[in-house]
């Protein structure tokens, strides 16, 4: 697309009404753009619709009425949930006419360098984290995207001595064109989201758009255990710093000895950066970061790299890795109740991310799991269950399928949960099983593996949901 500003005087459609709807909407319209903004929600359900119109701002909601996008119009901003197979987004395909996501207008506005982190699983932690030590190292970042606050807003904020660190989805990122992050990190590539993108394929590609506009000057950080990745390096411009935590690289970040070894070995790794000249320098062990789970020393390494690349002394990456506490609905410790420990991981909303956090654990597990259902058997979990998982309690649409794979590991017991008129009654009944299938020493742990749409608004309301029925108990 071309820079906002040059859309004065022209017509631009908003699809979607969340936060970033509302921004974009509102920076078009102050750049002199006749703006219609389209929410298939009905008018009840879109409060900032009242605001927008009284700045003079068209809103339409109910449904994409036919004729919404025609010849007139010279860009079209979706929201990256709403998927491209809808009327509107079909015609302006048709009629040539561009459609782009919040990110890649709010990137056209950005002062600052963009510092671009995604991935299936790790982005907000690994975000976070980059957060904490850029603020630590005195670059004054601004964290938005994905976490949280729309990235135009930050952007509009942001000075040429900012830096700005975005999570982004593959949603987000699938509709970009001119995107250009100066550091750029994928973190992992999984599995996920294929009944929006239809093919792993346009799922990787749309992860892979972040480096499409990098330069030889720009960094790219990318996981060197992870085969996508890897091969990602292939088509990139930029400069690889890598990362591993199962082998020594030449240059880049990495566990030494690798993590599995050293665990065996009941040792702790050492976190090392090697620089362009080979030597070799020591960040923090493994086992002194702030928070558990093999998932997260590689999430540590990526946030070290990303803040390497943006210059942070190494000392103070070090004290950022050891203070960080997590976020909250990831590998949250919630409570010990008559010595069994509770712990919340609504956030973990795929199979892979529930397999991380169960293998973060050496007691054993009674897992609460189970949501909206997405078409996966979910049989990768077997292995996981079978080895550390004594018990389940399943719950939403998933439930029978995740029984089916608990009872082919051997488990013996495994409950599930109606779904009652009052979600936080289910929630109660399942934290009330799992405590009565724990004993002493276990971990009770909400990992769902699941999106939580079946049930629930959000991930976060689960995850409160789940606390408050574990306080309750
Ligand atoms: P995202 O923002 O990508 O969803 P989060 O940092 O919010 O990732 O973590 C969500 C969940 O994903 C965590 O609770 C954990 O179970 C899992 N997870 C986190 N980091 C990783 C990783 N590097 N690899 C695999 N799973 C991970």
């Amino acid at each position: 697309m071309e820079h906002p500003a040059a859309y004065r005087g022209r017509q631009v459609v908003v699809l979607g009404l969340a936060r970033s709807g509302v921004a974009v909407a509102e920076w078009f319209h102050k750049a002199g753009a006749y703006v219609t903004v389209n929410d298939k929600k009905e008018r009840e359900g879109c409060p900032e619709a009242d605001e927008l119109e009284a700045l003079g701002i068209s809103v339409v909601c109910g449904s994409h009425p036919p004729g919404l996008v025609h010849e007139g119009i010279a860009l079209v901003v979706k929201n990256p949930g709403i998927p491209y197979s809808v009327e509107p987004i079909r015609r302006a395909a048709e009629l040539g006419i561009e459609t782009v996501t919040e990110v890649e207008v709010a990137s056209r506005l950005c002062k600052a360098p963009i510092i671009g982190i995604t991935g299936s699983n790790g982005k907000t932690t690994t975000t976070t984290w980059t957060g904490l030590m850029l603020e630590a190292g005195g670059l004054k970042p601004i964290v938005a995207g994905n976490i949280g606050r729309p990235l135009t807003d930050a952007a509009l904020e942001a000075e040429e001595d900012n830096r700005m660190v975005v999570e982004l989805s593959s949603f987000q990122l699938k509709g970009t064109q001119s995107f250009r992050p100066a550091v750029a990190s994928l973190l992992n590539v999984y599995e996920t989201h294929l009944d929006y993108h239809g093919s792993m394929d346009d799922y990787v590609v749309s992860k892979q758009k972040l480096f499409a506009n990098q330069q030889p000057e720009d960094t790219a950080v990318l996981n060197w255990d992870d085969p996508v990745c890897r091969a990602t390096a292939e088509s990139i411009r930029s400069r690889i710093l890598p990362f591993s935590v199962r082998q020594e690289l030449e240059r880049g970040l990495y566990a030494k000895p690798p993590l599995a070894e050293a665990k065996e070995a009941g040792q702790a790794s050492m976190l090392v950066y090697r620089d362009e000249q080979g030597v070799e320098h020591e960040i923090v062990k493994h086992d002194e970061l702030g928070i558990p789970g093999s998932h997260n020393v590689e999430n540590a390494l990526a946030a070290a790299a990303i803040a390497v690349a943006s210059g942070v002394p190494l000392d103070t990456i070090a004290r950022v890795l050891r203070d960080f506490r997590g976020v909250e609905h990831r590998l949250e410790y919630v409570a010990t109740k008559a010595n069994v420990q509770f712990y919340n991981d609504s956030k973990a909303t795929n199979p892979t991310a529930t397999i991380k956090t169960i293998e973060s654990f050496d007691q054993g597990i009674i897992l609460v799991a189970g949501g909206l259902d997405r078409g996966s058997d979910y049989m990768e979990l077997l292995p996981a269950f079978g080895r550390q998982v004594k018990g389940l309690v399943a719950l939403g649409e998933t439930k029978e399928k995740i029984v089916r794979v608990a009872k082919l590991a051997g488990m013996s017991r495994v409950k599930t949960v109606d779904t009652a008129k009052h979600v936080q009654d289910t929630v109660t009944e399942a934290v009330r099983e799992a405590f009565a299938l724990a004993e002493p020493g276990d971990v009770v742990l909400l990992s769902p593996a699941c999106a939580s749409w079946d049930m629930f608004p959000s991930y976060e309301e689960r995850g409160r949901m789940f606390k408050e029925s574990v306080h309750n108990l």
